[in-house]
């Protein structure tokens, strides 16, 4: 391909929301256009390296025996009311209305279709195991769209969903599509990691997030060094220390003015504690329902843990505003012992005028043995709180963030703290939908039985931004070979003479051996020629020099930098080999090109 035809519209500046070096590269190298928050277009080069990623994702489905289906975007109502979760998704579900009123809604994952397509056709558990998978267009109207193709609106998955007879089976079909990520993204040479995870929305009870590790991932991540462990912090259990013992002496709370102490650290400046010390209240809208959170001063509120301690459908942090008209309370000020220092609390009539304001803590806030803590007043706070003694109608459970340095649940060490950009997830879904779809076989001994599932997602768009933030230097990308939009870029310096005409002969013998090639036939100067192609970041250099018409160019390794000059002699044949072997995952071998 001659990048002269080729669309290239490289820029020298990054874009002005670029806020991740791989948002900025996909811009730069003339990948993607922005054309609405968490909405782009592809580019050629942007269309290949996807159209890689898919492949990959293909071939190793298809070799694990998954089926490859393609089901509609656009999904009726009906079906989403089937599973309560038209009801429960809440707005990241984006509802349209078809002319004639229907409701409808544009897929953002599609179990529902796939449990419909299931009931009508599967009857017998002969027909079992089966595994559908799609690669397809969703769209999830974020609250925060960002990075460009890491979380966008619009993007590109693969969803998979298995069928089986037994939970065994289940399990068995788990275990195989695990094995097939872990294949998946070695091929795609990616630095990754399965960890342990929430099963968030879409329920059930066994799941890994496969995280590619990178310092700008969203997802704090612990594991042990001594163990296997890892997780989600999100998922890991944190120790609960035993509650604190009432003390004999102790002598009553009291409240305290701190006026303008908006945060954590200026009430312990103005009342000389330590963050340790506090407690913190977090405020959410669980169902429409107040919730007032509470955790040790230096801890984060885990929000799907408290989700998953009051069962809730929906949780999010509570507007203030809206926290305090539903309450009464002064959000900034909440603490978990009512204003007249009763400790009665929630429905009792206790915190909150409007009563009701459901109430938790974390295990670390009960150990403390005395703590300060909001006083449920504009500008004041409570001191000399035993929470043993003065927090009462609340329930208490691990609702914190894991940390680094926690003990490890499988075998007490210290956990590590990571970061990673989540690329794939895989859950055990068991009956959760077929049941409440009624969708059921005819099992082994003659009972009608709902199906046991499993759900499978790749974020096909997320991994292009991912790659990028584990493959990149000053300059630009460093594609591994799996994924790049073209493994090879071949630069003549001169437009014609014996450079261009290297060039040509070297390009002609790549594509005849089905090597994706560009040839920057550009009439530009070397310097700019350089620069793009490390922008875009073809993983392997040729340079047609001064030297081609002796038979030798340049070959320069693009990740490594490595430069060497070899015969163009049996060049296609050394560059075919490097490929197939990096086509693996692993890098290119300069010894192997010389
Ligand atoms: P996240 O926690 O990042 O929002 P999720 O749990 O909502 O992800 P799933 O429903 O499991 O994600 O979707 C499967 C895969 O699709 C994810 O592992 C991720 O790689 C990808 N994905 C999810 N949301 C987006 C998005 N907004 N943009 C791009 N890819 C996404
Ligand atoms: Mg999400």
């Amino acid at each position: 391909m001659r990048a002269s035809r080729l669309h290239l519209p490289t820029l020298r500046d990054p874009p002005k929301d670029g806020d991740t070096v791989s948002h900025q590269l996909l811009v730069r190298g003339g990948y993607i256009r922005r054309v609405a928050a968490g909405i782009y277009s592809f580019l050629p080069l942007g269309v290949r390296v996807v159209e890689r990623v898919k492949a990959i994702v293909r071939e190793e489905m298809n070799r694990a025996g998954a089926l490859e289906v393609f089901l509609p975007a656009v999904v009726p109502a009906e079906l989403w009311q089937e599973s309560g979760r038209w009801e429960k998704y809440g707005p990241e579900l984006l509802r349209l209305k078809d002319r004639k009123n229907a409701e409808f809604c544009l897929g953002p994952t599609h179990e529902e279709v796939v449990v419909d397509l299931a009931r009508k056709d599967v009857r017998s558990y002969r027909q079992l195991p089966l595994n559908f998978y799609q690669i397809q267009t969703k769209f999830r109207d974020e609250m925060r769209p960002r990075a460009g193709l890491m979380r966008g609106r619009e993007f590109v998955m693969k969803d998979a969903y298995s069928f089986d007879a037994t939970v065994a089976g289940a399990h068995a079909s788990y275990r195989t599509m695990y094995d097939a990520y872990v294949r998946t993204f070695e091929r795609m040479g990616l630095a990754f990691r399965p960890v342990e995870a929430d099963t968030g929305a879409i329920g059930g009870s066994m799941s890994h997030e496969f995280q590619v590790l990178a310092d700008s991932g969203e997802d704090a991540l612990v594991a042990c060094g001594a163990c296997t462990y890892a997780a989600n912090v999100e998922k890991c259990p944190s120790p609960a220390p035993a509650r604190a013992s009432l003390p004999g002496d102790a002598g009553p709370s009291a409240i305290v003015a701190t006026p303008g102490a908006k945060t954590i650290d200026m009430v312990c400046a103005a009342l000389g504690c330590t963050p340790r010390q506090m407690i913190k209240a977090v405020l959410y809208e669980a169902d429409g329902q107040p919730v007032a959170a509470f955790v040790r001063g230096d801890r984060e509120a885990n929000e799907v843990k408290v989700k998953a301690h009051l069962g809730a459908g929906l949780v999010a942090l509570a507007d203030a505003a809206w926290f305090a008209k539903a309450t009464g309370l002064p959000p900034g000020y909440v603490g978990p012992v009512a204003a007249d220092g009763s400790g009665a609390l929630g429905g009792n009539g206790g915190l909150g005028h409007g009563g009701g304001v459901r109430c938790v803590a974390d295990a670390e806030v009960m150990a403390l043995t005395t703590a300060v803590c909001g006083a449920n007043e504009k500008q004041a706070h409570r001191q000399g709180v035993v929470p043993v003694r003065d927090c009462s109608g609340l329930t208490v459970a691990d609702i914190r963030m894991a940390v680094p340095g926690d003990p490890c649940p499988q075998c007490g060490a210290a956990l590590r703290g990571f970061r990673g950009i989540e690329v794939g997830h895989v859950f055990y879904l068991g009956q959760k939908y077929s049941q409440a779809m009624n969708a059921t076989f005819v099992a082994e001994d003659g009972t009608e039985k709902p199906f046991e599932m499993g759900c499978y997602g790749i974020g096909v768009t997320r991994i292009v931004s991912a790659a990028i933030e584990q493959n990149h230097d000053e300059r630009g990308i460093c594609w591994p070979v799996g994924l790049a939009p073209y493994p090879v870029v071949v630069l003549p310096l001169a437009i014609d003479g014996p450079q261009a005409a290297t060039a040509e002969a070297i390009e002609a013998a790549l594509e005849a051996r089905g090597i994706d090639v560009v040839r920057d036939d550009r009439d530009e100067r070397p310097g700019v020629k350089f620069n793009d192609a490390d922008l875009v970041g073809y993983p392997l250099h040729i340079v047609c020099g001064r030297k081609a018409q002796d038979g030798v160019v340049e070959v320069k390794i693009r990740r490594t930098g490595e430069r060497f000059e070899t015969p163009v002699a049996g060049l296609v044949d050394r560059v075919a080999a490097a490929l197939a072997a990096a086509r693996a995952g692993g890098p290119l071998h300069a010894a192997a090109l010389q």
